[in-house]
């Protein structure tokens, strides 16, 4: 039985003080047994990582950011490493975010040395696919996923890949309010598993969790998240509310 999961994908919002005010507003929602159900990850942006860790750091929230950069250190101008993600407190890593490919032009080869670099360093990757409108129109869809879970888990091993999140979050449903269908969601996710079996195996593929993301608020959650293969959210605009994210996580 695969446990449930919700991560708050902060993106580029929030100074720290309004970090501190949302993480702390969040912790004063969520009881200890909730926990015992579903995990729950929030990812704020870089300058509010450690503030939001030393709030939430001796509950049961977990710390992720929204990027890492593949190098350990040295002349790379305005990243950051996996091993400063996690002496800021980081347990994950969100990776190849639509946004990320979209504006920053990462591709999955460069989400597969993030992927590794993140679980060299003990952070667990959510690693994020998904495709576009004229993609799913063009009835593609499926083996543009298909492609993207592939390359981005290029030369991973069966025990690593118990160390990684899987979010199918297709870009047409992500920020637009548009959702996919409960069903259109868990056929996606579906054949995921399928794609692991067939690169990993049946154990491995019913082992991994997949995160459904795009436009999951507190109204649809329930619909989305009761599917047998989604195992979650990954939440973007309904993460910024403690109201509607509380709500997601109680109907997970
Ligand atoms: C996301 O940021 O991954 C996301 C799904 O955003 P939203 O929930 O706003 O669509």
């Amino acid at each position: 039985m695969r446990k449930k999961f919700i991560a708050g994908n902060w993106k580029m919002n929030l100074n720290i003080k309004q970090s501190e005010e949302l993480a702390s507003a969040i912790l004063k929602n969520l009881s200890d047994e909730i926990f015992l159900k579903c995990d729950v990850v929030l990812c704020p942006p870089f300058t509010s990582l450690f503030n939001v860790y030393n709030i939430i750091k001796e509950s049961k929230i977990k710390l992720g950011a929204q990027n890492l950069f593949y190098k350990d250190d040295g002349a790379y101008t305005g990243e950051i490493s996996a091993s400063m993600l996690k002496f800021a407190g980081c347990d994950f890593v969100i990776l190849g975010h639509s946004e990320r490919r979209q504006y920053f032009y990462e591709s999955d080869e460069t989400v597969n040395l993030k992927v590794k670099k993140a679980l060299e360093y003990n952070l667990q990757p959510i690693v994020c696919v998904g495709e576009t409108i004229e993609q799913r129109e063009a009835g593609v869809y499926e083996n543009v996923v298909e492609e993207q879970v592939k390359n981005c888990l290029a030369d991973i091993s069966p025990e690593q890949l118990k160390n990684i999140i899987i979010a199918y979050e297709p870009v047409w449903a992500i920020g637009t309010g548009k959702t996919a269908t409960p069903l259109q969601a868990n056929d996606m996710h579906k054949k995921i598993r399928e794609v692991i079996t067939n690169l990993f195996s049946p154990e491995s593929a019913e082992q991994i969790r997949i995160l459904y993301g795009g436009s999951v608020n507190e109204k649809n959650s329930s619909d989305l998240l009761s599917q047998p293969d989604i195992d979650g959210g990954l939440i973007g605009g309904a993460s910024l509310k403690p109201d509607s994210f509380t709500a997601i996580i109680l109907s997970a």
